[in-house]
């Protein structure tokens, strides 16, 4: 036996960080097929997260399956004092370039947060989650995990795609094979997750559900814009850990 083979398995699956890793020199294309749409609704993101925890300057936030650090970075400009964490080593070694170049004042670090949160629980007014959930073989274990960093009080911000025929057809069908927003195979469509089992994760979890609210996007325009009431394919929602 190898050392390794005492080590319990993370929640991650290699497929989906291996699918990130051979993009991650892309991270801060705004025109890229895949990171481009992260360009283009981190405006939007940012806004409404600021809405549902109020003003983050000098607020503890971490980012989970932060990515190459587009909204850490966001963040850290509204005066967040933000750490970004993510398993996919090439996204991090160009969210730390990238921080070098923006002198963006943030920590990186390659951790689960699933460790972090036994390592540093209750330590954050603000957890965020975006787009990272369809991406990982155990949601409620990374919801659970999200919860345990939020301090009493704190707020917790996820962001996914929902499960059913209009999200096929949507995110699956018009982004990856029609408008190419999104290269072909970026995601699986049964990985997809519900409001509702998103909700009961995070009931689980000690969180109270705050807010949602639907990302939508026009084809014709080519514009994204938030959506209240339209959870039908990318949206967010805001939960509050119990005091
Ligand atoms: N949150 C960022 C990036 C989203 S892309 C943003 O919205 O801008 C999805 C990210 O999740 C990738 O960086 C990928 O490496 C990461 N990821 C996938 N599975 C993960 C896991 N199990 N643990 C941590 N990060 C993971």
């Amino acid at each position: 036996m190898t050392t390794h083979a005492a080590r319990p398995l993370r929640n991650a699956d290699p497929a989906e960080l291996a699918k990130f890793a051979a993009l991650a020199h892309h991270w801060w294309d705004p025109e890229h097929e895949m990171f481009g749409t992260l360009h283009k609704i981190n405006p939007l993101r940012l806004g409404w997260i600021e809405g549902v925890a109020g003003d983050v300057a000098g607020k503890r936030v971490v980012d989970v399956g932060c990515g190459g650090g587009i909204l850490v970075e966001a963040l850290a400009g509204r005066g967040a004092e933000v750490l970004g964490i993510d398993l996919g080593e090439k996204a991090l070694g160009v969210a730390r370039l990238h921080k070098l170049e923006s002198g963006a004042n943030v920590d990186y670090r390659l951790v689960a947060a699933e460790d972090l949160a036994r390592e540093r629980p209750a330590s954050f007014d603000l957890v965020t989650c975006m787009e990272m959930l369809e991406h990982v073989p155990d949601p409620a274990s990374t919801v659970a995990a999200c919860a345990a960093l939020a301090r009493p009080g704190g707020t917790v911000v996820f962001a996914t795609i929902n499960r059913n025929p209009k999200s096929y057809v949507f995110a699956i069908l018009g982004a990856e094979y029609v408008l190419r927003l999104l290269p072909r195979g970026t995601h699986d469509w049964s990985r997809f997750v519900r409001p509702a089992e998103l909700a009961a994760h995070a009931r689980r979890a000690g969180l109270d559900l705050v807010d949602t609210i639907g990302l939508v996007y026009n084809p014709f325009t080519r514009i994204f814009r938030l959506e209240r009431g339209d959870l039908d394919v990318n949206y967010m929602a805001a939960f509050r850990r119990h005091a």
